[in-house]
């Protein structure tokens, strides 16, 4: 009651849109003496909500509950263990409870890294029972949340007679602690044993967590009996676990065991798009392929930059430019671009032109040195997002003369896919010289 009357109050402070965008995931988590805690399903939608939503949140506490209430935001990755209702077959996307509605097969972009694992999910999703168990492991943000969550929502959406189940180990483990303490480990047995298809996200966390895995086992036993479907994911192999019961670790391999890594540059440029559509769209594509390139740890990392660049221009009503990308999400890159973009640019034009920043911004008419100029001027202002004023001073022009070249280079470019090529080039080591600086 009180958790409703405090989302309500908080709603009603922020207009529509961004409610929908900002608060999707928002819940009170817990109301203690002068503490409120909330939950949010995203660790940059937290910082966002705090920076610009402290304020908001505050009053409404105090509205409601009175003075003297802390708040706090906590980040809780959106994890349900409840039981899909049965739900009628519908041909149109329906919402599963329970599932992330955005780790669907359809928006999962499938290349090298992902493609055995997607096949044999999106199998299961097809015939349940038919590949059981399936154990798929991989590093941070390579997708197996998503894939897992997937399952859920094909099936949850497709065949309502089936049960499905999804939690985390963690999930897991909490719950069978409560029912043990409450002694209704009879109920906690009942949900988990009745089940048709069974998946469980990060099973590594139950390293070394004994009465949990003992658990387990008779789980997957009771499940296996049944001929029923079950999946795990994990952060690593099964024999790679450690502290973990080798009859379980046995019985995981047993089934089908799949690796995932972290799909290639060209696959991460597409999943940049995808991303960024479900999150509100709005980035031009050289910024998507640019983070595409040079974020290369893991999809997490890659979405929290899309979401942090598209917050920004939505709250600055501006498009944003690679220049000033490096900077708001220099946490994300490979390295951090301390240099100014434009001398970067100058010496990379250097050196796909074959001459020298000082040439460059002398009055020499030479081709190549022409050629540098013109398209150096394009680049910066098309993939750089600088004004024209900041081109001028980079090379030693004025802004009007700025103009004209670009001009000139972007007739050139309609009708010369030499031009396109070497923006390209540029762009490629623009990235690559972005790499060295910090040689991570
Ligand atoms: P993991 O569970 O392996 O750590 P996640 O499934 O949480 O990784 O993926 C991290 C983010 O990247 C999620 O937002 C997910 O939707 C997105 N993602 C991962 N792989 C793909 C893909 N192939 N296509 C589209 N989005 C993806
Ligand atoms: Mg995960």
């Amino acid at each position: 009651m009180m958790n409703e009357m405090l989302i309500k109050a908080i709603e009603e402070k922020v207009d529509a849109k961004s409610w929908r965008k900002w608060f999707s995931s928002f819940d009170v988590l817990e109301i203690s003496e002068g503490r409120v805690v909330f939950s949010v399903s995203n660790l940059f939608i937290k910082d966002w909500l705090e920076e610009k939503y402290g304020k908001v949140i505050k009053k409404a506490v105090k509205e409601v509950l009175g003075e003297g209430f802390e708040y706090e935001i906590v980040y809780k990755e959106s994890v349900s263990t409840d039981i899909v209702p049965v739900a009628e077959p519908s041909p149109k996307i329906i919402r599963v409870p329970g599932f992330n509605p955005d780790y669907t097969f359809e928006n999962f972009v499938v290349g090298k890294g992902n493609e055995m694992a997607y096949k044999f999910a999106y199998k299961v999703s097809l015939e349940p029972s038919r590949f059981s168990p399936i154990f798929i492991y991989g590093g941070v943000g390579v997708g197996k949340t998503h894939l897992a969550q997937a399952i859920g929502n094909r099936v949850g959406a497709t065949r309502p007679d089936l049960k499905i189940i999804y939690t985390s180990s963690e999930g897991f483990m909490n719950e069978m602690i409560k029912a043990l303490k409450s002694g209704k480990m009879e109920d906690f047995r009942m949900k988990y044993r009745n089940v048709d298809v069974f998946i469980m996200d990060d099973v590594q966390f139950l390293m070394g967590k004994n009465g949990v895995q003992f658990e387990l086992f008779n789980t997957f036993n009771a499940l296996m009996d049944k001929k029923k479907q079950l999946v795990f994911c994990s952060d690593r192999a099964p024999s790679e676990l450690k502290d973990f019961q080798d009859r379980l670790i046995s019985r995981f391999k047993m089934g089908i065991v799949i690796e995932m890594r972290l799909p290639d540059v060209e696959t991460r440029k597409i999943i940049a798009r995808k991303i960024a559509e479900r999150e509100g769209g709005g980035l031009d594509e050289e910024l998507l392929d640019f983070l595409a390139e040079n974020i290369d740890g893991s999809l997490r990392e890659l979405r929290g930059a899309i979401i942090k660049l598209i917050a920004y221009q939505e709250i600055e009503n501006k498009k944003v430019g690679i220049v000033e990308a490096l900077d708001l999400v220099s946490g994300f890159l490979k390295k951090r671009a301390s240099i100014d973009p434009s001398e970067k640019l100058i010496s990379v034009l250097s050196g796909v032109f074959d001459t020298s920043p000082s040439m460059i911004r002398s009055k020499s008419r030479r081709a190549n040195v022409l050629m540098a100029r013109q398209i150096g001027m394009l680049f910066a202002r098309k993939y750089l997002k600088m004004s024209l004023r900041n081109i001028g001073r980079a090379f030693n022009r004025s802004p009007s003369v700025v103009s004209q070249n670009i001009r000139k280079a972007e007739e050139k470019l309609k009708s010369n896919p030499v031009m396109k090529a070497y923006l390209n080039k540029i762009l490629e080591h623009f990235s690559l010289a972005a790499g060295k600086e910090t040689g991570r």
